[in-house]
Formats: structure tokens, C-alpha cells, sequence
């Protein structure tokens, strides 16, 4: 019988292989170097719980005692062990202090059996045959003791036709290897390709799909949430903290993961819940809307509702591990094949860590770091195998992302036990080490009849990469580069959908708020999410500070109250307003009392600022405030819909002939041409439009309120520079100039039209562009612009063409992701001329 040594990942490769040239698999055996040599199942975790406790022994002064608890540490060690174990070193460098402590600890764990102490015997070394790949250091004391006792490599003695090139990214490089398949009209099963990074095999995966090019994995990762899902409890156990509460009910019990998580945002303090909402009616205020609030009262509800059932949650310990894995098998009632792995594996781990779990945080750091993957069932088409197992089993090959720092691969210590604490053992010497590996992977590469070696001359981040020296040393020349055509298929996901659903979405019920019609010109996606879609915005608790809706309401609350005199309300009597404004927030949040209190000061004192600006803006201005929060309901045909556009006036003043609209913004924002004839800026003329159709008055202007305070650079203190006999020195500014900026500040910014200076003394607290329209010429173009951007939404227009800045404060980011595109904002006007 023969043996053949192969990679267990390269099994049914050869096996294939066996069958095509000798049409039978009789009398031969595959198998891999491990399971050839090793008579054990090693149990890797139960060991380096063995070493953990170990550790435990050695004197207080060894510098690595207390590195007994870090997973990788004792993987070093293990590793480090089995290379000594393989060599029979069991004498340890004490030269220095380190050394020493090293040497205590090396030899405190050497007896703890490793599966090196369970070698079989070996009868026949004839008739064993070696895979050529690049072997590591430590496979290479089994590699070279066969081949001294009679084992052979399986020689091809072919002559290798080298292909070497470069690529401007590792995109272009993956379509090449596919292009080059299809132009060479190479049999995808006589294919194999070899990557270095995991990272690399989604893009290989998809050019390979584009291309209808059939390929396999050899290694498949385990795809399986169960090994997470036992983690998340084990953590909860281990360390009972919200997080690990909340990342355990995200993975086991997603049905009532979204309430808490709102609940929790809201209400961080305690797992167990007060549950003080179900006591709360809601009052009318402006920081909290009544939806938030019975949306958050609602999710306090079922989370009550859901602890009757699962407060043993709140109790778990390691012990109840068969409770665990009812609640892991109750989360999955049809469990897949891959599944079934994961949960026998974390099993088995449990199993190992039996007599330690105490402790569980080895189990859990071991589980997290655990990449479980399998070989495959069956094999077709092209092979992709990882750099380390590269071979000449199929005649044509490709090696990707052979660079200077992938290529070649090989096995240098670097971790505690280095190269320079190996030079001082009777292990392998380094040079003996690394020209074996090279060796290995040369001849591997001259086992190809084709071998194309290629590598991307910059990575996803645009970094450059170098060419490796190696693979030019060794097939005598440099890469040459190759400019791969884009191929046409290969397009950015698009965006779209049917006149049909686009009507069904987004006008089914004909009423359209103004700032909606804007943020679809802003951008088509965002609209489709939010008002197509209904997806909601996360909010967090202290949003209410930026949100300007305090500002907004302390202005309508004063000007209600005291009308033009709302100016000079001094500040202790805002400072009660607002407070009174915050006492619903916080029986709603008791928990953000502090930061209540900062928030009173803060707009206390900020509004104060805005009134004395606006001061002299009302002192010259000859206009009654006449309505406020007006809602405005203004209709329109649109094909055969007649359709609604809702909104707001914060504030409308008037004469007995005119009228004038002003919107409070919290940040300042400016009325421009092109903003409005692009749809981006509607707000102002619908609400100017609709008042003069409707209250019979003549326009005089529109306006933003800002109610921001901007940031003014002022001068602390100025430096005197000395001048003959005297000392360099600091002179305080003789008057605050910060301040006069700031009251320079035009807080009002918009547009006017005819008859606006009968009603104001003053413009100079005005901001108005040059270049606006008259009214008529609003009015006209509004029309356009409207049935433009509607036309543009009832075409099923949802890409994520967005206009510049759009994305900034946007919370659907992580939505659109790659389809993004930033473009120039179109003008309605412009198309139409
Ligand atoms: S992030 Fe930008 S492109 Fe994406 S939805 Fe928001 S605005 Fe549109």
C-alpha cells in the first residue's frame, strides 16, 4: 500500500488526480503529515488550561506569572514546547534573568503530554511519497527524516513556463487571472489558484462568478453564529456587565433586542429596569414628542413583560451549561450541518475546560480567537488554496498578491521564544531553518507546467507595494505590468425601482411635507429610506441640544407672552421657562439630572444672546407678529393626483396690506438661487406663495432666523514686545473686540421683494444676496422645480446620488455604503430652458 502525504485540504485534489491518470485509488493511501505521524487527539485547550495552572507554581518573582492568563502567551509556549519536543531539547539558555525565568516555566509545563509524546511507528518508509509544498520549520524534521529513511518526493521533472506580472489593484489582479483563463482556453478543473490573504478571496469570489468561471474553496469557513452565540452567554456570566447583556440578547433573543436596546440607550444605569415610564402620562413639551415617548413607554412594557420569563438570565453561572445549550438550540430549530459542527466544537471545548471553569475567560478568549472551517465534500472547477499550500498537482497556476511581503512565506519566530533566544538552544539554526523553507517553496513553484505569478502594485487603500526580490531572483526577470481593461459587466449596483412601486411608495396617500420634497433634490436614497422605506432615524436622549427645538419653542413661548417686547425678557424669567420646559424630561430621565441642570444654564444664557441681537432687528422693523406655527395646506395637480404639500410657518408678521415670513433655523443657513431652483431651498417661497394666494396679501420678503450662537475668535491678550530697557510683557486688549463681531453677526438672511423697506428703518441687519428673484419669478419657477423633482420621485429615482455635504449628519450611512456618489446639483430652470 502506498502513502501519500498531502495536505488534508488537498485531498480530493489528488485523489482526482489518482483517478484521471490511474482510473483507480486501490492500493493507495492519502493522507496528511499529522495524521500519518500522530496517534492522539490532542485536546489544545485542556493543555493550556493545564499551563495556566502551572503557572500558578512559579516563583512570585518570574517576570511571565502573571502572563499565564493571556491566551496567546500560552500558545507560544505549546508552540514553542511541541518544536522542542520534536528535537529533544529539553536544556534551556540561563544566561540572563529572563532567560532563567523562561527556563523555570519551560520546564514547569514540559511534561504536560502533547500529541509530539504519541508518535506512531513508522514500517515502510518506501513506500511513502511527500506532496511537494512549501513545508514549515517544524514539519521539516519530519519531512527530512522520511526522505533520509527512504520516503520520496513526487517528482513531475516538467519544465515550468513562468508568467510574471503586476497589476495596478488587487481588483484588476483577480479579473487578469480570470481574462487569462478564458483567453488560454484552460479547463477550470486543471486550475488552481493560490491566495495569501483571506481578505482577498471575496473579490476573487465574485470576479470568478462575473467571469461564469466555476471554482471551489478547499478550506470553507464554518458559517455559524454558534459559536458567538455561546460566547455572548459565557461573557454575560463571566463579567455582568450591559454590554454583555446586550450582546447576548442581540444574538439569542433578537425579537426583543430592538426595545431594549432604545430602552437601554435611554436608560443605561441598570440592567434590571425601574420601569418608571408605566407611572408617566405624557405632557405636552418640546423636547420630547409624544411618539418617542409612547415608543419608549411601549418598549418598557414588553421588556417587563419578556423578564417574567427570562429573569434566570439574570442568574446563569458556568455550571448551567445544559440550560445554555437549550437556549442556543431553541434559537435554532432547524439547524444547519455547519451549525451542527460549531455547537459539537464549543462541546468539546467545554468538555476540556471542565475541571477549570471558575475561570471561564480562557474558554471564552479561546472560542473567540477559534476560526472553525472544514474541508469540502466535493470539488469542481477551479481550486483556490491558500500561498502555504501551494502545489503542482494541476498543471496551470496562478499565485496572487505575490509580493515583497507575502512572498515568499516562511516561518520566522518572533514571539517570546525568538530567533534570538533560539540561537542560544540546540534547536535548527535559523539559516538551516529558512533555506529549507525556500528550497521547498522553489521546487514547489518548478512542479508547475504553468506558473503565473502575480501581484497588485497598490492595496485597497492605495498603499504601493513592492515586488518580491525571491521570485525575480529566482525565474531571472521582473514583472512585467499589465493594464487590465475594466470589464463592462462590472458596474456599481444600481439603484432603482418601478414606476409602479415608486407610486405605491411614495405617493399613496398625496401628502408631502416641504422638507421631504427637499431631501429627495438632497438625495433620492435618503428619501426612499426615510419616507419610502419608514425606516426610523436613531436618536440619542441628548439629541434635544442640538436639535434647536428648544430655541424654536422659547422664541414662539415669548413673542406669545410678551409680543415685541419678548426682546427685553431679562434673564432669570427665560431661565424658569426653561426649566419649567425641561421638568417633563426629566420624570421621563431622572438619570440625566446633572446634565439638565447644565443644559438650563447653557440655553438660558444662549437665548438671552439671541434676543439682545435680534433687538435691534425688532426696534426698526414696522411688522406685527401676527401668526405663529401657521400650518400651511397647499394644493396642487400633478398629473392625475392632486397632491398636499404640509408644513410650518414658525412666524408670519404683517401690515394691513403686506406680509412677510420668517423660519428659525438653529444654524445658519442662507437663501440661494441656485439652492432653490434645484429643489434643495423650497421651504421659504411655498410658505411666501401660499400665504399670498391664500390671505390675499403682497409679499415682502421671506427670511431664516439663525438662532445659533457663532463662534467669535477674540483676542485673550496681546504681547508687548520690548522696546529698549523693558521687559517683555502681556497687555490685556483695550476693548473686547470678540464681542463687537459677535453683535456684528446678520442672524436674518433671505430674500426681499418689492415694498420691503416701507417696514424697516435699517437693512444692515439683513443678510440678502445680490443675486435673487422678483416674487412673480419665484412664483413661476416653483411650479418647475416642483413637478421636476415630483416627475424625477414618480420615475422610481433612488440611487444615492447625493449633493454636496448631504452625507455629513445623514444616519443611513452605513445603508448606501459603496453606491454613494457625490454630483453636482441639477437646476430644474436650467433643464427646462
Ligand atoms: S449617507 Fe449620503 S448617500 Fe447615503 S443616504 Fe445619506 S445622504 Fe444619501
Amino acid at each position: 500500500m502506498k502513502t501519500i502525504i498531502v495536505p488534508s485540504s488537498l485531498h480530493l485534489v489528488m485523489y482526482q488526480k489518482l483517478l484521471k491518470e490511474y482510473s483507480n485509488t486501490i492500493d493507495v493511501q492519502v493522507l496528511s503529515l499529522n495524521s500519518f505521524l500522530y496517534d492522539h487527539s490532542e485536546q489544545e485547550l485542556n493543555i493550556l488550561y493545564q499551563y495556566q495552572k502551572k503557572g500558578e507554581s512559579l516563583r512570585d518573582s518570574n517576570t511571565y506569572k502573571n502572563s499565564f492568563n493571556d491566551l496567546t502567551f500560552l500558545k507560544s509556549c505549546l508552540s514553542f514546547i511541541r518544536f522542542c519536543k520534536l528535537y529533544n531539547v529539553k536544556d534551556f539558555p540561563e544566561h540572563t534573568q529572563k532567560d532563567k525565568d523562561l527556563k523555570e516555566l519551560l520546564l514547569s509545563i514540559y511534561s504536560i503530554e502533547t500529541k509530539e509524546d504519541h508518535i506512531k511507528p513508522i514500517i515502510d518508509f518506501q513506500s511513502v511519497y511527500i506532496l511537494h509544498k512549501p513545508y514549515n520549520d517544524i514539519e521539516m524534521k519530519w519531512i527530512l527524516f522520511l526522505l533520509e529513511n527512504g520516503a520520496q518526493f513526487i517528482d513531475k521533472k516538467t519544465q515550468t513556463n513562468f508568467h510574471y506580472h503586476s497589476m495596478a489593484n488587487p481588483k484588476k489582479e483577480a479579473q487578469w487571472i480570470c481574462q487569462s483563463i478564458i483567453e488560454k482556453n484552460y479547463n477550470a478543473c486543471d486550475c488552481m489558484i493560490f491566495t495569501s490573504q483571506e481578505s482577498e478571496n471575496q473579490v476573487l469570489a465574485q470576479m470568478l462568478d462575473q467571469y461564469n468561471i466555476p471554482y471551489t474553496f478547499l478550506k470553507k469557513t464554518i458559517n455559524s453564529f454558534i459559536l458567538d452565540e455561546f460566547n455572548s452567554v459565557f461573557s454575560w456570566i463571566q463579567e455582568k456587565t450591559l454590554s454583555s447583556f446586550l450582546n447576548m440578547i442581540q444574538l439569542l433573543y433578537p425579537e426583543i433586542y430592538k426595545d431594549m436596546n432604545a430602552y437601554y440607550t435611554s436608560f443605561p444605569d441598570s440592567i434590571y429596569p425601574s420601569f418608571h415610564l408605566e407611572k408617566i402620562e405624557y405632557e405636552k413639551n418640546y423636547l420630547i414628542e409624544e411618539t418617542d415617548f409612547l415608543y419608549l413607554k411601549n418598549a418598557e412594557s414588553n421588556i417587563k413583560q419578556w423578564f417574567l420569563d427570562h429573569d434566570f438570565l439574570l442568574h446563569l453561572t458556568m455550571n448551567d451549561f445544559v440550560s445554555i445549550c437549550e437556549i442556543i438550540q431553541n434559537h435554532h430549530i432547524n439547524p444547519s450541518i455547519e451549525d451542527i459542527k460549531a455547537y459539537q466544537y464549543v462541546q468539546d471545548c467545554y468538555k476540556q475546560s471542565f475541571d477549570y471553569l471558575k475561570d471561564p475567560f480562557l474558554l471564552i478568549q479561546y472560542l473567540k480567537q477559534s476560526s472553525l472551517t472544514q474541508s469540502v465534500k466535493e470539488i469542481k472547477g477551479v481550486c483556490i488554496s491558500s500561498l502555504n499550500d501551494c502545489n503542482g498537482i494541476r498543471p496551470h497556476c496562478f499565485i496572487m498578491s505575490a509580493n515583497a511581503k507575502n512572498f515568499p512565506s516562511i516561518v520566522i519566530h518572533k514571539d517570546i521564544f525568538n530567533e534570538n533566544y533560539i540561537q542560544n538552544t540546540t534547536l535548527p539554526s535559523l539559516q538551516k531553518r529558512l533555506s529549507f523553507q525556500l528550497q521547498q517553496l522553489k521546487d514547489t513553484l518548478f512542479q508547475m507546467e504553468d506558473c503565473f505569478i502575480s501581484y497588485a502594485q497598490s492595496d485597497y487603500e492605495g498603499k504601493t507595494v513592492e515586488a518580491s526580490n525571491d521570485i525575480k531572483e529566482w525565474i531571472g526577470k521582473d514583472a512585467s505590468f499589465i493594464d487590465v481593461k475594466e470589464s463592462s459587466n462590472y458596474e456599481k449596483t444600481k439603484l432603482f425601482i418601478s414606476r409602479e412601486q415608486a407610486k405605491d411608495l411614495f405617493f399613496k396617500d398625496s401628502i408631502f411635507s416641504v422638507s421631504r420634497l427637499e431631501s429627495f433634490a438632497k438625495c433620492p436614497f435618503y428619501h426612499y429610506l426615510k419616507y419610502g422605506l419608514h425606516l426610523r432615524e436613531p436618536k440619542s436622549v441628548t439629541e434635544v441640544s442640538t436639535k434647536g427645538t428648544l430655541f424654536h419653542s422659547m422664541l414662539e413661548h415669548l413673542t406669545t407672552i410678551y409680543h415685541k417686547d419678548y426682546i427685553h425678557v431679562p434673564l432669570i424669567e427665560i431661565e424658569k421657562i426653561i426649566k419649567d420646559e425641561f421638568s417633563f424630561f426629566l420624570k421621563v430621565y431622572p438619570n440625566k439630572k446633572t446634565w439638565v441642570e447644565g443644559q438650563i444654564i447653557e440655553y438660558s444664557q444662549k437665548i438671552h444672546r439671541v434676543l439682545q441681537q435680534l433687538s435691534e432687528f425688532e426696534n426698526s422693523w414696522h411688522m406685527n407678529i401676527k401668526e405663529q406655527e401657521y400650518k400651511i395646506l397647499k394644493k396642487m395637480e400633478f398629473e392625475d393626483m392632486t397632491l398636499t404639500f404640509t408644513g410650518y410657518i414658525d412666524r408670519m408678521d404683517t401690515s394691513s396690506t403686506s406680509f412677510c415670513i420668517f423660519d428659525y433655523k438653529s444654524s445658519k443657513k442662507e437663501l440661494r438661487k441656485e439652492n432653490f431652483q434645484a429643489g434643495l431651498s423650497l421651504q421659504l417661497l411655498t410658505y411666501t406663495i401660499y400665504i399670498e394666494e391664500n390671505e390675499h396679501l403682497k409679499p415682502v420678503g421671506c427670511f431664516y432666523i439663525s438662532l445659533s450662537s457663532p463662534f467669535i475668535q477674540d483676542e485673550a491678550l496681546h504681547i508687548s514686545y520690548p522696546k529698549d530697557n523693558q521687559k517683555l510683557g502681556f497687555v490685556e486688549p483695550s476693548n473686547s473686540n470678540g464681542l463687537d463681531e459677535y453683535n456684528r453677526q446678520k442672524i436674518i438672511s433671505g430674500w426681499n421683494f418689492d415694498g420691503f423697506d416701507i417696514y424697516i428703518d435699517s437693512k444692515e441687519q439683513f443678510a440678502i444676496p445680490k443675486n435673487t428673484l422678483s416674487y412673480e419669478e419665484c412664483k413661476e419657477q416653483w411650479d418647475i422645480i416642483v413637478n421636476g423633482l415630483l416627475k424625477k420621485m414618480k420615475e422610481g429615482d433612488i440611487q444615492a446620488n447625493h449633493v454636496e455635504n448631504a452625507c455629513m449628519y445623514c444616519k443611513f450611512q452605513r445603508i448606501c455604503r459603496n453606491n454613494r456618489k457625490e454630483v453636482r446639483q441639477i437646476s430644474f430652470i436650467e433643464e427646462e430652458a
